[in-house]
């Protein structure tokens, strides 16, 4: 059956799904080989590449989880107060090395070790203390208020994995396992520039025409967030032998090589030329927006993409394919972004055919629901449009228009820009 071309004319039988170029890329991409060992401060969004076992149990020792006093639960008053006599401190760093007899009772700080012969603490709030006798009310329960050791890692139990990426969170817990070094992945080396006679450098001044190129300094900026080693070799006139001696020093160098503009979708004959000689790259048209054209393949022995031109599209597609084959080739494990539904309080006009990533403000009311508006205008050259929003409002391939008030997905930009 054959069709008249249209407006709605966007289910380009040729396009790539975004799916099906995530998995495109997701097979050609493998971690890189090479580890060393770091200080552990310098572990911070790096990615592990040794399993980390607990060396002894976390709590080492069975301590107090408030201040107060330490007493044998079995010895707690049942219906009338009791006395205990004080018969020693154990405070935090400085254990109680006594014995407890019969109806005594320790005092005891936060985190200080619960003294042989008790298991249980009373709070200091909960007890009147007269001299060295304590009067304790019925109503405790025997081992309250008591950390038992190994009772967040037991000696021997895996507590990080290979792959991950290490969070503050990741640094504290390995500090509290005494390891002053740890083994990660070596940071690939990811090399851009881009391409267009138009654009300038920060510093120069713009003729008729020109711009400043901005992909390079939001590249930097995404490429910073992941921790990679950056080599930006500027802007690359539109000119063949410009261009390969470009690709190829950046081959050289790089695990990875990232371009926006003009080559991204070949469009000189050159451009596709030095590639395919470089190595092996295919031209995809991908069934989204912003940002269609995509080039991915292999450039010598690093992998390549070429982003397109426009602003937005850069982020979007970097964001999307770029980082996501970057956090493989780290050695991390995959962690797809969170996806959050929200009421949307705006029209979105969208076609039919291709997935959108639309710029959105998403918002929470003091009950906790979500909603979500747009920036407005919403070009792939609208750089503020990204700078304004906090998320992409996605919305699938075969969706139509959205009228306000509709539910629709979100991907927050936090952790990922
Ligand atoms: P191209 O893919 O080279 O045709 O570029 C598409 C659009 O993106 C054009 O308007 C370019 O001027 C713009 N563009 C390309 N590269 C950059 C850049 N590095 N910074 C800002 N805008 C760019
Ligand atoms: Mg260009």
């Amino acid at each position: 059956m054959s069709s008249t071309p249209t407006c709605m004319d966007e289910h380009d039988p040729t396009a790539l799904t975004v799916e099906q170029a995530i998995e495109r890329i997701d097979a050609l991409v493998r971690p890189v080989s090479g580890h060393e060992r770091v200080a552990l401060r310098d572990g911070l969004d790096r990615v592990l590449f040794e399993e980390i076992r607990a060396p002894f149990d976390v709590p080492p020792h069975r301590n107090a989880a408030m201040d107060g006093y330490a007493v044998k639960g079995a010895e707690l008053p049942t219906s009338a107060p009791k006395a205990f006599k004080v018969v020693g401190e154990s405070f935090a760093g400085h254990p109680f090395n006594g014995s407890v007899s019969t109806d005594e009772c320790v005092r005891i700080m936060t985190g200080a070790v619960v003294a042989h012969g008790t298991d249980t603490v009373i709070m200091q709030e909960h007890v009147q203390r007269d001299g060295e006798t304590i009067l304790v009310e019925p109503g405790h329960t025997p081992g309250q208020n008591v950390r038992q050791a190994g009772e967040d890692l037991r000696t021997g139990q895996i507590v990080l994995s290979p792959g991950r990426r290490l969070n503050a969170a990741d640094i504290g817990l390995l500090a509290s396992l005494g390891l002053a070094e740890i083994d990660v992945f070596r940071q690939p080396v990811v090399a851009f520039f881009s391409t267009g006679d138009e654009l300038k450098g920060i510093g120069q001044t713009l003729g008729v025409g020109e711009i400043y190129d901005s992909n390079r300094y939001t590249l930097y900026a995404m490429l910073r967030r992941l921790n990679v080693e950056i080599i930006d070799m500027g802007v690359i006139p539109d000119e063949p032998e410009a261009v390969k001696s470009a690709f190829r020093e950046a081959a050289r160098v790089a695990d990875l090589v990232i371009t926006s503009g003009g080559v991204s979708v070949g469009e000189a004959d050159y451009v596709t030329e030095t590639l395919n000689d470089l190595g092996s790259v295919d031209f995809w048209k991908i069934a989204m927006k912003p940002g269609r054209p995509l080039a991915f393949g292999t450039v010598g022995e690093a992998l390549f993409f070429g982003l397109p031109g426009n602003p937005v599209s850069v982020m979007a597609t970097f964001t999307l394919f770029a980082r996501v084959a970057l956090l493989k080739l780290m050695g991390a494990h995959a962690t797809p972004p969170l996806r959050l539904r929200a009421v949307c309080e705006s029209k979105l006009s969208k076609r039919a055919g291709r997935k959108d990533f639309q710029r959105g403000i998403l918002s929470q009311n003091p009950e906790g629901k979500l909603t979500v508006h747009t920036t407005g205008l919403q070009g792939s050259h609208v750089l503020s449009s990204m700078s304004k929003a906090n998320c992409f409002i996605v919305i699938p391939l075969e969706s139509g228009d959205v009228e306000a008030g509709t539910d629709v997905e979100v991907i927050p930009f936090e952790g990922i820009l």
